[in-house]
Protein backbone atom coordinates (compact mmCIF):
# COMPACT_ATOMS: atom_id res chain seq x y z
CA UNK A 1 0.00 0.00 0.00
CA UNK A 2 1.72 3.09 -1.01
CA UNK A 3 -1.35 5.55 -0.44
CA UNK A 4 -0.60 6.22 3.27
CA UNK A 5 2.81 6.79 2.54
CA UNK A 6 2.43 9.06 -0.02
CA UNK A 7 -0.09 10.55 1.86
CA UNK A 8 1.94 11.81 5.19
CA UNK A 9 4.77 12.23 2.80
CA UNK A 10 2.83 15.21 0.23
CA UNK A 11 -0.46 16.03 2.04
CA UNK A 12 0.25 15.98 5.13
CA UNK A 13 4.03 17.30 5.58
CA UNK A 14 3.96 18.78 2.06
CA UNK A 15 6.90 18.83 -0.44
CA UNK A 16 9.19 21.78 -0.38
CA UNK A 17 8.85 23.07 -4.08
CA UNK A 18 12.45 24.43 -3.71
CA UNK A 19 13.72 20.33 -3.59
CA UNK A 20 11.67 19.93 -7.14
CA UNK A 21 12.53 23.47 -8.79
CA UNK A 22 13.64 21.17 -11.52
CA UNK A 23 10.87 20.15 -12.45
CA UNK A 24 8.62 22.35 -11.95
CA UNK A 25 8.17 23.35 -15.29
CA UNK A 26 5.75 25.85 -16.21
CA UNK A 27 3.66 25.37 -13.28
CA UNK A 28 6.50 26.71 -11.29
CA UNK A 29 4.77 30.04 -10.82
CA UNK A 30 0.92 28.46 -10.49
CA UNK A 31 2.65 26.31 -7.63
CA UNK A 32 4.81 29.06 -5.85
CA UNK A 33 1.34 31.70 -5.92
CA UNK A 34 -0.07 28.86 -4.14
CA UNK A 35 1.72 27.83 -1.78
CA UNK A 36 3.71 30.80 -0.76
CA UNK A 37 6.12 29.57 1.87
CA UNK A 38 7.05 26.89 -0.35
CA UNK A 39 5.53 23.96 0.98
CA UNK A 40 2.80 22.33 -1.31
CA UNK A 41 0.21 19.87 -0.60
CA UNK A 42 0.32 17.59 -3.74
CA UNK A 43 -2.14 14.48 -4.83
CA UNK A 44 -2.64 12.81 -7.58
CA UNK A 45 -4.26 10.57 -10.14
CA UNK A 46 -2.52 7.88 -12.57
CA UNK A 47 -4.00 8.61 -15.84
CA UNK A 48 -6.83 6.44 -16.68
CA UNK A 49 -6.63 3.42 -19.19
CA UNK A 50 -10.10 4.17 -20.94
CA UNK A 51 -11.59 6.71 -22.37
CA UNK A 52 -14.95 6.59 -21.17
CA UNK A 53 -14.29 4.72 -17.46
CA UNK A 54 -15.07 6.03 -14.12
CA UNK A 55 -11.96 7.25 -13.72
CA UNK A 56 -11.51 9.21 -16.78
CA UNK A 57 -14.62 11.05 -15.94
CA UNK A 58 -13.60 12.02 -12.56
CA UNK A 59 -10.28 13.40 -13.79
CA UNK A 60 -12.05 15.08 -16.30
CA UNK A 61 -14.83 16.53 -13.83
CA UNK A 62 -12.30 17.72 -10.79
CA UNK A 63 -12.61 21.51 -10.63
CA UNK A 64 -10.87 24.37 -8.59
CA UNK A 65 -12.83 24.33 -5.40
CA UNK A 66 -13.81 20.97 -5.43
CA UNK A 67 -13.67 18.83 -1.80
CA UNK A 68 -11.61 15.95 -1.76
CA UNK A 69 -12.12 13.17 0.81
CA UNK A 70 -9.61 10.82 1.01
CA UNK A 71 -10.48 7.32 2.36
CA UNK A 72 -8.27 4.43 3.38
CA UNK A 73 -9.41 1.02 5.08
CA UNK A 74 -13.33 1.45 5.54
CA UNK A 75 -12.35 5.01 6.74
CA UNK A 76 -12.29 8.75 5.61
CA UNK A 77 -9.36 10.06 7.03
CA UNK A 78 -9.21 13.54 5.53
CA UNK A 79 -10.67 15.81 3.56
CA UNK A 80 -9.08 18.85 1.76
CA UNK A 81 -10.06 21.66 -0.92
CA UNK A 82 -8.57 21.56 -4.69
CA UNK A 83 -6.53 24.92 -4.85
CA UNK A 84 -5.01 24.00 -8.54
CA UNK A 85 -5.09 21.56 -10.99
CA UNK A 86 -1.56 20.64 -12.95
CA UNK A 87 -1.03 17.76 -15.44
CA UNK A 88 2.89 17.27 -14.24
CA UNK A 89 3.98 13.77 -15.56
CA UNK A 90 7.97 14.81 -14.85
CA UNK A 91 6.92 16.05 -11.13
CA UNK A 92 4.65 13.56 -10.09
CA UNK A 93 7.43 10.60 -10.93
CA UNK A 94 9.91 12.83 -8.13
CA UNK A 95 7.37 13.21 -5.67
CA UNK A 96 5.64 9.31 -5.64
CA UNK A 97 7.65 7.26 -8.29
CA UNK A 98 6.33 4.98 -10.28
CA UNK A 99 3.51 2.12 -9.30
CA UNK A 100 4.07 -1.63 -10.97
CA UNK A 101 2.87 -0.24 -14.70
CA UNK A 102 5.19 2.46 -14.69
CA UNK A 103 2.97 5.00 -14.44
CA UNK A 104 2.72 8.24 -12.47
CA UNK A 105 0.22 10.68 -10.35
CA UNK A 106 0.98 13.04 -13.41
CA UNK A 107 -2.95 14.71 -12.91
CA UNK A 108 -2.02 16.66 -10.08
CA UNK A 109 -4.38 17.86 -7.49
CA UNK A 110 -2.82 21.25 -5.26
CA UNK A 111 -4.39 20.97 -2.05
CA UNK A 112 -5.45 23.75 0.61
CA UNK A 113 -7.48 23.17 3.51
CA UNK A 114 -6.50 19.63 4.83
CA UNK A 115 -8.51 18.54 7.77
CA UNK A 116 -7.31 15.46 9.02
CA UNK A 117 -9.77 13.17 10.93
CA UNK A 118 -11.32 9.42 11.42
CA UNK A 119 -14.20 8.50 10.54
CA UNK A 120 -16.15 5.19 9.43
CA UNK A 121 -17.10 5.34 5.65
CA UNK A 122 -19.81 2.94 5.95
CA UNK A 123 -22.03 4.93 6.43
CA UNK A 124 -21.54 7.59 4.15
CA UNK A 125 -21.36 5.39 1.36
CA UNK A 126 -24.54 3.60 2.06
CA UNK A 127 -26.21 6.39 2.12
CA UNK A 128 -24.42 7.74 -1.15
CA UNK A 129 -25.60 4.68 -2.41
CA UNK A 130 -22.14 3.67 -3.06
CA UNK A 131 -20.23 0.73 -2.80
CA UNK A 132 -17.02 0.28 -0.35
CA UNK A 133 -14.42 -0.32 -1.22
CA UNK A 134 -13.25 3.03 -3.04
CA UNK A 135 -10.94 2.70 -5.67
CA UNK A 136 -8.98 5.67 -7.32
CA UNK A 137 -10.57 8.71 -8.03
CA UNK A 138 -14.61 8.53 -7.00
CA UNK A 139 -16.70 11.33 -7.81
CA UNK A 140 -19.69 12.23 -5.68
CA UNK A 141 -22.55 13.34 -7.80
CA UNK A 142 -23.04 16.98 -7.35
CA UNK A 143 -26.86 16.39 -6.23
CA UNK A 144 -25.62 13.93 -3.11
CA UNK A 145 -22.72 16.45 -2.86
CA UNK A 146 -24.75 17.92 0.15
CA UNK A 147 -25.93 14.86 1.72
CA UNK A 148 -22.19 13.82 2.20
CA UNK A 149 -21.19 16.77 3.58
CA UNK A 150 -23.99 16.40 5.58
CA UNK A 151 -23.54 13.30 7.03
CA UNK A 152 -19.45 14.11 7.58
CA UNK A 153 -20.08 17.21 9.84
CA UNK A 154 -22.60 14.94 11.99
CA UNK A 155 -20.18 12.24 11.75
CA UNK A 156 -17.34 14.55 12.56
CA UNK A 157 -19.47 16.49 15.09
CA UNK A 158 -20.45 13.46 17.26
CA UNK A 159 -15.93 13.05 17.30
CA UNK A 160 -15.81 16.44 19.06
CA UNK A 161 -18.54 16.35 21.39
CA UNK A 162 -16.78 16.13 24.65
CA UNK A 163 -16.35 19.83 25.43
CA UNK A 164 -13.63 20.25 28.06
CA UNK A 165 -13.40 23.88 29.30
CA UNK A 166 -9.18 25.17 28.66
CA UNK A 167 -7.29 25.84 31.64
CA UNK A 168 -6.69 29.38 31.59
CA UNK A 169 -4.27 30.80 33.83
CA UNK A 170 0.17 31.54 33.53
CA UNK A 171 2.32 28.69 33.53
CA UNK A 172 -0.83 25.96 33.55
CA UNK A 173 -0.19 24.08 30.47
CA UNK A 174 -2.81 21.24 30.65
CA UNK A 175 -3.69 20.24 27.59
CA UNK A 176 -6.78 20.65 26.19
CA UNK A 177 -8.00 17.75 24.25
CA UNK A 178 -11.11 18.91 22.84
CA UNK A 179 -12.92 22.39 22.57
CA UNK A 180 -16.39 23.37 21.96
CA UNK A 181 -17.33 27.06 20.19
CA UNK A 182 -18.17 28.79 23.31
CA UNK A 183 -14.50 27.89 24.86
CA UNK A 184 -13.09 29.39 21.79
CA UNK A 185 -15.10 32.24 21.91
CA UNK A 186 -14.37 32.50 25.24
CA UNK A 187 -10.38 32.14 25.16
CA UNK A 188 -10.55 34.42 22.15
CA UNK A 189 -12.38 37.56 23.75
CA UNK A 190 -10.69 37.63 26.67
CA UNK A 191 -7.69 38.17 25.57
CA UNK A 192 -7.31 41.63 27.29
CA UNK A 193 -9.06 40.59 30.29
CA UNK A 194 -5.93 41.22 32.33
CA UNK A 195 -5.43 45.22 32.97
CA UNK A 196 -3.16 47.05 30.78
CA UNK A 197 -3.42 44.04 28.15
CA UNK A 198 -4.40 46.33 25.64
CA UNK A 199 -1.12 46.57 22.96
CA UNK A 200 -0.42 43.03 24.55
CA UNK A 201 -4.25 42.11 22.83
CA UNK A 202 -3.18 43.76 19.44
CA UNK A 203 -0.47 41.68 18.79
CA UNK A 204 -1.77 38.35 20.11
CA UNK A 205 -5.08 38.80 18.12
CA UNK A 206 -2.66 39.30 14.74
CA UNK A 207 -1.00 36.72 16.04
CA UNK A 208 -3.76 34.28 16.06
CA UNK A 209 -5.17 35.99 12.59
CA UNK A 210 -1.82 34.84 11.05
CA UNK A 211 -2.10 31.51 12.50
CA UNK A 212 -5.40 30.83 11.20
CA UNK A 213 -4.17 32.00 7.79
CA UNK A 214 -2.21 29.35 7.81
CA UNK A 215 -4.88 26.96 8.72
CA UNK A 216 -6.84 27.94 5.63
CA UNK A 217 -4.07 27.90 3.53
CA UNK A 218 -3.73 23.72 4.48
CA UNK A 219 -0.10 24.19 6.53
CA UNK A 220 0.87 22.50 9.65
CA UNK A 221 -1.02 24.06 12.83
CA UNK A 222 2.63 24.34 14.27
CA UNK A 223 5.08 26.30 12.27
CA UNK A 224 8.65 26.76 13.32
CA UNK A 225 9.73 29.67 15.30
CA UNK A 226 11.98 30.96 13.13
CA UNK A 227 9.31 31.23 9.79
CA UNK A 228 6.93 32.77 13.04
CA UNK A 229 9.71 35.36 12.92
CA UNK A 230 10.31 36.52 9.91
CA UNK A 231 6.36 35.82 8.45
CA UNK A 232 4.94 37.48 11.35
CA UNK A 233 7.11 40.29 12.38
CA UNK A 234 6.52 42.69 9.64
CA UNK A 235 2.86 42.47 10.32
CA UNK A 236 3.35 42.85 13.62
CA UNK A 237 4.90 45.95 13.19
CA UNK A 238 2.71 47.34 10.38
CA UNK A 239 -0.66 46.38 12.00
CA UNK A 240 0.95 46.39 15.47
CA UNK A 241 0.33 48.79 18.74
CA UNK A 242 1.29 51.87 17.41
CA UNK A 243 4.99 53.09 18.67
CA UNK A 244 5.45 49.48 20.28
CA UNK A 245 7.68 47.75 18.46
CA UNK A 246 6.63 44.17 19.11
CA UNK A 247 9.22 41.20 18.81
CA UNK A 248 6.61 37.82 17.70
CA UNK A 249 8.08 36.24 20.61
CA UNK A 250 6.26 38.47 22.94
CA UNK A 251 2.79 37.48 21.63
CA UNK A 252 3.81 33.58 22.25
CA UNK A 253 4.70 34.06 26.06
CA UNK A 254 1.00 35.11 26.44
CA UNK A 255 -0.90 33.31 24.37
CA UNK A 256 -0.13 30.20 25.91
CA UNK A 257 -2.59 31.67 28.50
CA UNK A 258 -5.24 31.39 26.20
CA UNK A 259 -5.29 27.25 26.38
CA UNK A 260 -5.67 27.57 22.38
CA UNK A 261 -1.55 27.65 22.30
CA UNK A 262 1.77 25.46 22.58
CA UNK A 263 5.23 25.56 22.10
CA UNK A 264 7.32 23.02 21.61
CA UNK A 265 11.28 22.85 21.45
CA UNK A 266 13.13 20.16 19.43
CA UNK A 267 13.70 17.77 21.89
CA UNK A 268 10.59 17.97 24.19
CA UNK A 269 7.72 20.42 25.17
CA UNK A 270 8.54 22.95 26.66
CA UNK A 271 5.56 24.80 28.45
CA UNK A 272 7.95 27.64 29.93
CA UNK A 273 7.35 30.38 27.50
CA UNK A 274 10.58 31.97 28.81
CA UNK A 275 12.81 30.39 26.71
CA UNK A 276 11.65 31.30 23.59
CA UNK A 277 14.30 32.53 22.39
CA UNK A 278 16.24 29.12 23.17
CA UNK A 279 13.18 27.26 21.62
CA UNK A 280 13.77 29.26 18.61
CA UNK A 281 17.80 28.42 18.28
CA UNK A 282 16.84 24.65 19.07
CA UNK A 283 14.45 24.72 16.06
CA UNK A 284 11.56 24.53 17.82
CA UNK A 285 7.71 25.16 16.57
CA UNK A 286 4.51 26.98 17.98
CA UNK A 287 1.24 26.98 16.99
CA UNK A 288 -2.72 26.17 18.12
CA UNK A 289 -2.85 23.13 19.80
CA UNK A 290 -4.71 19.71 18.13
CA UNK A 291 -8.09 20.89 19.53
CA UNK A 292 -8.42 24.78 18.69
CA UNK A 293 -7.45 23.75 15.10
CA UNK A 294 -9.32 20.86 14.89
CA UNK A 295 -12.11 23.62 15.74
CA UNK A 296 -10.55 26.57 13.66
CA UNK A 297 -11.04 24.37 10.76
CA UNK A 298 -14.82 24.46 11.04
CA UNK A 299 -16.19 27.02 8.65
CA UNK A 300 -18.63 28.59 11.56
CA UNK A 301 -16.07 28.56 14.25
CA UNK A 302 -13.67 30.04 12.27
CA UNK A 303 -15.98 32.77 10.93
CA UNK A 304 -16.46 33.77 14.47
CA UNK A 305 -13.10 33.49 15.38
CA UNK A 306 -12.01 35.58 12.93
CA UNK A 307 -15.23 38.29 12.89
CA UNK A 308 -14.43 38.69 17.04
CA UNK A 309 -10.70 39.11 16.85
CA UNK A 310 -11.28 42.00 14.32
CA UNK A 311 -14.08 43.60 16.21
CA UNK A 312 -12.48 42.91 19.41
CA UNK A 313 -8.81 44.47 19.40
CA UNK A 314 -8.55 45.52 15.96
CA UNK A 315 -11.21 48.33 15.46
CA UNK A 316 -8.65 50.95 13.97
CA UNK A 317 -6.72 48.60 11.81
CA UNK A 318 -7.53 48.48 8.20
CA UNK A 319 -8.96 45.01 8.06
CA UNK A 320 -9.71 44.04 4.52
CA UNK A 321 -5.57 45.23 4.03
CA UNK A 322 -4.56 42.94 6.81
CA UNK A 323 -6.58 39.83 6.24
CA UNK A 324 -5.59 39.73 2.72
CA UNK A 325 -2.10 39.56 4.03
CA UNK A 326 -2.39 37.03 6.74
CA UNK A 327 -4.22 34.92 3.82
CA UNK A 328 -7.71 35.21 4.65
CA UNK A 329 -9.03 38.05 2.63
CA UNK A 330 -12.57 36.96 1.72
CA UNK A 331 -13.42 37.12 5.57
CA UNK A 332 -13.68 41.13 4.80
CA UNK A 333 -16.73 40.65 3.12
CA UNK A 334 -19.19 38.29 3.44
CA UNK A 335 -19.49 37.65 -0.41
CA UNK A 336 -15.78 36.29 0.16
CA UNK A 337 -13.40 37.70 -2.27
CA UNK A 338 -13.52 36.12 -5.52
CA UNK A 339 -15.92 39.03 -6.89
CA UNK A 340 -18.87 39.91 -5.12
CA UNK A 341 -22.37 39.04 -5.45
CA UNK A 342 -23.47 40.35 -8.72
CA UNK A 343 -27.27 39.33 -7.96
CA UNK A 344 -28.30 42.63 -9.00
CA UNK A 345 -29.73 41.36 -12.29
CA UNK A 346 -29.72 45.17 -13.28
CA UNK A 347 -26.05 45.18 -15.01
CA UNK A 348 -23.13 44.57 -12.68
CA UNK A 349 -21.91 46.90 -10.67
CA UNK A 350 -18.50 45.38 -10.06
CA UNK A 351 -15.77 47.70 -8.77
CA UNK A 352 -17.90 47.41 -5.70
CA UNK A 353 -14.58 46.15 -4.07
CA UNK A 354 -13.01 45.61 -7.20
CA UNK A 355 -9.75 46.94 -5.57
CA UNK A 356 -9.45 44.01 -4.00
CA UNK A 357 -10.20 41.18 -6.39
CA UNK A 358 -7.56 38.24 -6.03
CA UNK A 359 -6.84 35.93 -7.99
CA UNK A 360 -8.91 32.40 -7.33
CA UNK A 361 -10.94 29.50 -7.40
CA UNK A 362 -13.86 28.79 -9.43
CA UNK A 363 -17.07 31.03 -9.00
CA UNK A 364 -19.64 28.90 -8.17
CA UNK A 365 -22.84 30.03 -10.96
CA UNK A 366 -25.93 31.20 -8.82
CA UNK A 367 -29.12 30.36 -9.60
CA UNK A 368 -31.33 33.39 -11.22
CA UNK A 369 -34.42 31.64 -10.93
CA UNK A 370 -33.78 31.23 -7.14
CA UNK A 371 -33.20 35.08 -6.92
CA UNK A 372 -36.21 36.14 -8.68
CA UNK A 373 -38.22 33.85 -6.57
CA UNK A 374 -37.23 35.82 -4.14
CA UNK A 375 -37.27 39.22 -5.20
CA UNK A 376 -41.26 38.54 -6.26
CA UNK A 377 -41.85 37.39 -3.25
CA UNK A 378 -40.35 40.43 -1.08
CA UNK A 379 -42.24 42.40 -4.20
CA UNK A 380 -38.62 43.88 -4.60
CA UNK A 381 -39.03 45.55 -1.12
CA UNK A 382 -35.56 45.74 1.24
CA UNK A 383 -35.69 43.77 3.73
CA UNK A 384 -34.15 46.12 5.89
CA UNK A 385 -35.69 49.21 5.63
CA UNK A 386 -38.85 48.81 3.19
CA UNK A 387 -37.65 50.53 0.63
CA UNK A 388 -39.01 49.22 -2.57
CA UNK A 389 -36.43 51.39 -5.39
CA UNK A 390 -38.90 52.33 -8.35
CA UNK A 391 -37.50 52.64 -11.83
CA UNK A 392 -38.85 53.46 -14.88
CA UNK A 393 -40.86 50.88 -15.57
CA UNK A 394 -40.79 48.55 -12.82
CA UNK A 395 -38.81 47.86 -9.44
CA UNK A 396 -35.14 47.18 -8.43
CA UNK A 397 -33.95 44.70 -5.99
CA UNK A 398 -31.25 42.79 -5.31
CA UNK A 399 -30.77 39.24 -3.49
CA UNK A 400 -28.04 38.68 -0.91
CA UNK A 401 -26.31 35.59 -0.09
CA UNK A 402 -26.04 34.97 3.35
CA UNK A 403 -23.86 32.67 3.59
CA UNK A 404 -21.38 34.00 0.72
CA UNK A 405 -20.76 31.54 -2.04
CA UNK A 406 -17.66 30.41 -3.21
CA UNK A 407 -14.57 30.85 -1.35
CA UNK A 408 -14.13 31.01 1.62
CA UNK A 409 -17.52 30.94 2.91
CA UNK A 410 -19.21 28.14 0.68
CA UNK A 411 -22.71 28.79 1.56
CA UNK A 412 -25.30 27.01 -0.57
CA UNK A 413 -27.19 28.50 -3.48
CA UNK A 414 -31.20 28.24 -2.10
CA UNK A 415 -33.51 31.20 -1.41
CA UNK A 416 -32.86 29.62 2.69
CA UNK A 417 -29.81 31.59 2.48
CA UNK A 418 -30.82 34.78 0.37
CA UNK A 419 -32.24 38.38 1.30
CA UNK A 420 -34.14 40.77 -0.59
CA UNK A 421 -32.20 44.08 -0.06
CA UNK A 422 -31.87 47.61 -1.64
CA UNK A 423 -28.64 48.44 -3.09
CA UNK A 424 -27.20 50.04 0.08
CA UNK A 425 -28.22 47.46 2.29
CA UNK A 426 -26.35 44.83 0.11
CA UNK A 427 -23.56 46.82 0.09
CA UNK A 428 -23.76 46.96 4.02
CA UNK A 429 -24.75 43.69 4.31
CA UNK A 430 -21.76 42.38 2.21
CA UNK A 431 -19.10 44.56 3.64
CA UNK A 432 -20.41 43.30 7.14
CA UNK A 433 -21.60 46.99 8.41
CA UNK A 434 -24.90 45.13 9.87
CA UNK A 435 -25.72 41.79 11.02
CA UNK A 436 -28.99 39.71 11.83
CA UNK A 437 -29.47 38.81 15.93
CA UNK A 438 -31.12 35.62 17.09
CA UNK A 439 -34.38 37.62 17.14
CA UNK A 440 -34.07 38.70 13.67
CA UNK A 441 -33.58 42.72 14.64
CA UNK A 442 -30.79 43.93 11.99
CA UNK A 443 -28.34 46.07 14.15
CA UNK A 444 -24.71 47.65 13.64
CA UNK A 445 -21.57 45.61 13.60
CA UNK A 446 -20.34 48.75 15.10
CA UNK A 447 -21.88 49.60 17.89
CA UNK A 448 -24.72 46.75 17.88
CA UNK A 449 -27.45 49.52 17.82
CA UNK A 450 -30.88 48.34 16.25
CA UNK A 451 -31.38 49.26 12.81
CA UNK A 452 -34.94 47.51 12.58
CA UNK A 453 -36.31 44.30 12.69
CA UNK A 454 -35.75 41.99 9.48
CA UNK A 455 -39.30 41.81 7.33
CA UNK A 456 -40.13 38.47 6.67
CA UNK A 457 -42.22 36.60 4.07
CA UNK A 458 -44.07 33.36 5.20
CA UNK A 459 -43.28 31.96 2.07
CA UNK A 460 -39.35 32.65 2.30
CA UNK A 461 -38.02 30.45 4.73
CA UNK A 462 -34.19 31.78 6.12
CA UNK A 463 -32.18 29.20 7.62
CA UNK A 464 -30.45 30.71 10.78
CA UNK A 465 -27.11 28.71 10.34
CA UNK A 466 -26.64 30.96 7.30
CA UNK A 467 -27.38 34.09 9.35
CA UNK A 468 -25.37 32.51 12.14
CA UNK A 469 -22.30 32.47 10.45
CA UNK A 470 -22.93 36.11 9.04
CA UNK A 471 -23.17 37.25 12.01
CA UNK A 472 -20.09 35.57 13.22
CA UNK A 473 -17.86 37.29 10.63
CA UNK A 474 -19.36 40.35 11.83
CA UNK A 475 -18.18 39.83 15.33
CA UNK A 476 -22.31 39.84 16.32
CA UNK A 477 -21.79 36.71 18.15
CA UNK A 478 -19.31 38.24 20.70
CA UNK A 479 -20.03 37.16 24.28
CA UNK A 480 -21.99 39.26 26.53
CA UNK A 481 -23.18 40.31 23.22
CA UNK A 482 -23.25 43.92 22.70
CA UNK A 483 -27.33 43.29 21.60
CA UNK A 484 -28.22 44.25 25.44
CA UNK A 485 -26.05 47.06 25.51
CA UNK A 486 -27.60 48.52 22.63
CA UNK A 487 -31.41 47.70 24.03
ZN1 LIG B 1 -32.75 48.84 2.52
Amino acid sequence: MRGPKHFHHSVRTGIRLSEYEHVLGENADQLKRLFPDGVARLWGATPAQKERNAKAVAIRERRVGDEVLFYGEMKFIARARILGLLHNPGLAAEVWGFDENHRTWEHIMALGDVIEFEVPAAPVLTALDMKPPLWSLTLVPAAKRKLHLHLLDELLGGQASTVRRPVLGKGIAAPVESLGRGDLQRALGTLDADTSAGPRARSESLTLLWAIGRLVTGHDRMAPLDVWQSQLGPILSEFGPPGVAVSPEYPFRHLSDSGLWEVESAEHRDPDLVSVAASIESGGRAGFRRAAARLLRQPLARAEAIGLLCASYLDDVDQPELLERVGLGGYAYAGGSDGGQDDSGGGGRSGRRGQRRQVTVSRPDRDKRLVERVKLLHGHRCQVCGLRLETRFSHYSEAAHIQGLGHPHNGPDKTSNLLCLCPNHHVQFDTLALFIDEDWIVRRSQDGSRIGVLRRHPEHHIDERYVEYHRGLCGGNRLGSTHDRAL
